[in-house]
């Protein structure tokens, strides 16, 4: 339960790429539109992209609490950037992967644009099913990759990683031919793959996704999008990947319980839930459920919890509007 994944948006990502070899385009991030424009201008580029940044992803097909439709923007006019920012930032973005309201901008991220000749999909994860990492990838990438996988499984390719051996050269080709890139593209890609890899162990990542992994008419391959996962219980050896964490998208009631060390998860009804030991607090859960009513949270106190903890639980329980004043307490028996 205490398990809280680390994200990182999609620039910061890319940052972590480039140190790592990995071919990404150039770009600059700002945080208002002037900004924006003055990236623009200095990419020069002869196509420039705007991505939004917020943590979700099918930014591509989103739409703006602006109106604006699309969180990633082509153009070749720099001058256009600005008026563009402006509708993106200090907006949310909805997407198929927000909540309905979507999810505040604040900040955006200038590129150089490259055609893209095709996209494909390619990512490294940590698989329970097979007790380590795994490549996953498909040659048909890009927006729609939930639907390919959907409808046309035999397009996703896997290959499961020794952890010891690490991704042997035969595999990062095999992926490469798999994901449908031809002749010298083959190598590069497959080079691609195993730096990839080196970032996801060097980072103590749980996923590294890269949709797409797209070619250029030039020849060349490169990580168009990026998101990397990480390890909360790897947070002590990698202390400058998690200070780049703002926490500004996490849930604020959830952050300051995980300030504490408390295991508070907010939930949609109005009785708080006050308990001590996190099997506890989910029979309190479903008690309550099953006499009709609906817990306003879950929080587990845990077991050496001091009485500073206890305090702050009260504070942030207390502080909820939704709660209608009404406490469960409990204490464990041991
Ligand atoms: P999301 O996955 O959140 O929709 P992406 O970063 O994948 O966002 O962008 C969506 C689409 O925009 C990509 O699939 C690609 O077609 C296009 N795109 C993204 N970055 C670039 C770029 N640098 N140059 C050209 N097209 C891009
Ligand atoms: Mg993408």
């Amino acid at each position: 339960i205490s398990r809280r994944w680390l994200n990182l948006q999609e620039y910061q990502s890319k940052k972590l790429m480039q140190e790592s070899g990995v071919t990404v385009q150039r770009f600059y991030v700002a945080d208002n539109p002037p900004d924006a424009l003055q990236a623009a201008k200095r990419l020069n580029a002869k196509e420039i992209v705007l991505k939004a940044q917020i943590l979700a992803g099918g930014r591509g097909k989103g739409v703006f609490s602006s109106g604006l439709k699309g969180g990633v923007h082509l153009t070749k006019d720099p001058s256009v950037v600005g008026e563009l920012a402006s509708k993106m930032l200090g907006y949310s973005l909805t997407t198929k992967q927000t909540p309905k309201e979507g999810v505040e901008v604040k900040t955006v991220m200038v590129a150089e644009a490259l055609d893209i000749t095709r996209e494909t999909y390619f990512a490294i994860l940590m698989d329970r099913a097979c007790n380590g990492p795994v490549m996953v990838g498909s040659p048909q990438g890009g927006m729609d990759i939930e639907e390919v996988a959907d409808k046309s499984p035999e397009l996703i390719f896997k290959e499961v990683i020794d952890i010891f051996e690490g991704v042997r050269d035969d595999q990062a080709l095999r992926m490469a031919a798999n994901l449908g890139f031809k002749g010298p593209l083959k190598r590069q890609a497959a080079d691609q793959i195993m730096r990839l890899y080196d970032l996801f162990l060097k980072v103590d990542a749980t996923q590294v996704e890269v949709n797409p992994l797209g070619e250029t008419p030039e020849g060349q391959v490169v990580c168009f999008d990026a998101k990397i996962s990480f390890d909360d219980n790897a947070e002590f050896r990698q202390k400058a990947v998690f200070a780049l964490d703002d926490m500004s998208e996490s849930d604020p009631t959830e952050t300051e319980a995980a300030k504490w060390d408390l295991k508070y998860i907010g939930l949609d009804g109005n009785i708080a839930c006050f308990v001590n030991g996190a099997g506890l607090a989910m029979a309190t859960c479903d008690i309550i459920d099953l006499h009709g009513g609906k817990p306003a949270n879950f929080l587990d106190l845990g077991g050496g919890v001091k009485e500073k903890q206890v305090y702050e639980a009260f504070k942030l329980l207390t502080a909820d509007p939704k709660v209608g004043a009404h406490f469960i307490l409990q204490t464990a028996l041991r």
